[in-house]
């Protein structure tokens, strides 16, 4: 009989992550939540490793996002443009769902402030604004997880370092004027959104980016961003759209790139003694099976898992 693995690495799932009927052919891939948490349970990651997060409460998101865009969104009274902009037909189980893995989020910040890092099977929604949603994100966890993160004792500054193939548009918007949130962004020139926002730090690649300039420039961003800002603590978005068979992703990473940029980030938190937070982030393969694949080189690079 196989042994369970002994994990001491927190991790936060819902099965509501999952739950959420989209139209026919939408690209949203909502079932790859539960595919990860289900892979995880086949490589013997025992039950006890996966906490449940709560959803989020409406006053909590009215810190942070303007109380108009909370009430319309979550009441479903946000006009059909802006719902268009966000990219989900509206439907209390959305909204239910969203509050649930932002929920995640916060908790997994929580979780990583105690256990040294802690990993949420979604998150990332970098595309939300203080009184807008965009490209599949209603409320910016990444921003909250932030804010929670510096309520603890010794965090004075938290750097959201964002390796999304997308611009953290939202997140450089929320936190411009807050001088205790730093952010990097590693992304697609190319990619979504058109139109950038300005973070603490960005840097741009070029279509067809392959692995060793890749990683040269998240190993940069890392330590340019540590010196230049001394964070206490790190919130890490290791989107996988980066992957070279992602559907929207414009760079052309490897499966072993991804693992490489994201061991990178933990062994670089762990030398500096930072807490990290991490989320999935993005990834968009209609095979979901391979996207898990990819999804779950943030696992083995934690150690959550054996490579
Ligand atoms: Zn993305």
């Amino acid at each position: 009989m196989n042994s369970l693995i002994s994990t001491s690495i927190p991790l936060v799932f819902h099965p509501i992550y999952s739950q959420l009927s989209l139209p026919g052919r939408h690209r949203f891939p909502i079932q790859k939540y539960q595919g990860i948490r289900d892979r995880l349970g086949q490589l013997k990651v025992p039950d006890k490793a996966f906490n449940l997060p709560e959803a989020l409460e409406i006053e909590d998101l009215l810190k942070v996002f303007s109380p108009d865009y909370v009430r319309q969104l979550t009441q479903g009274q946000l006009d059909p443009k802006a719902m268009r902009r966000i990219g989900f037909p509206w439907s209390a189980q959305l909204i239910k769902r969203s509050l649930t893995a932002i929920g995640g989020t916060v908790l997994t910040a929580k979780l990583a402030f105690e256990a040294g890092k802690a990993i949420n099977l979604t998150g990332g929604y970098h595309h939300a604004f203080a009184n807008f949603g965009s490209g599949f994100c209603l409320f910016n966890d990444l921003y909250l997880a932030a804010l929670h993160m510096l309520q603890f004792p010794g965090i004075d500054k938290v750097l959201i370092f964002d390796c999304d193939v997308h611009q953290g548009d939202g997140t450089a918007k929320l936190a411009a004027n807050n001088s205790q949130v730093f952010t990097v962004s590693v992304h697609g020139e190319k990619n979504f959104p058109h139109r950038k926002q300005i973070s603490d730090m960005d840097f741009a690649l070029a279509k067809g980016t392959q692995d060793g300039e890749y990683l040269d420039t998240v190993d940069c961003a890392l330590h340019l961003a540590a010196n230049t800002f001394v964070p206490d603590a790190v919130i890490y978005d290791g989107g996988v759209d980066i992957h070279v068979d992602d559907d929207l992703g414009h760079l052309n990473i490897s499966t072993a790139g991804v693992y490489q940029r994201d061991a990178m980030v933990f062994a670089f938190c762990q030398a500096k003694g930072l807490p990290v937070a991490a989320v999935i982030g993005g990834g968009y393969q209609r095979d979901i099976g391979a996207l898990v694949d990819v999804h779950l080189q943030l696992f083995n690079a934690a150690g959550v898992i054996p490579k």
